[in-house]
């Protein structure tokens, strides 16, 4: 789903769980809050994205995340709810094995900064 027609692409030194946590940090900035599914469901993704991304994440937040996935879902009153979830859901579909290793191993050390060439071609990111 392309969304708010950006299309963004990244190589393989960049973690998937950082871009989703990134996006659903926007998600939920700009859920308005009319509807519980969206303003409920877009704030929950983030804290379990956030905990993911810190190595932090805790036995069954995967499936918490399709859960609460499969509850915003046709149950928004507008296409952010759809769009919030789509990238939880595709991530979680295409690069499993990324949010799994969030329960025991920070992103910033499976996919470290220093690694990707935006930040070696300017020196500094
Ligand atoms: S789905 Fe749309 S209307 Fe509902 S809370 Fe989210 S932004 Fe607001």
């Amino acid at each position: 789903m392309l969304a708010t027609r950006a299309i963004q692409m990244f190589d393989e030194t960049v973690s998937v769980v950082r871009v989703v946590t990134r996006w659903m940090d926007f998600y939920q900035h700009e859920s308005c809050g009319k509807c519980s599914p969206c303003r409920e469901g877009t704030y929950w993704l983030r804290q379990i994205l956030h905990r993911l991304e810190a190595g932090q994440g805790r036995e069954g937040d995967l499936e918490l995340l399709e859960d609460i996935c499969s509850n915003i879902g046709g149950r928004s009153f507008c296409a952010l709810g759809m769009a919030a979830i789509t990238p939880v859901q595709s991530g979680l579909k295409k690069f499993r094995d990324e949010f799994e290793a969030g329960l025991t191993t920070p992103a910033w050390e499976l996919f470290p900064y220093e690694k990707t060439p935006v930040f070696n071609e300017g020196g500094e990111r």
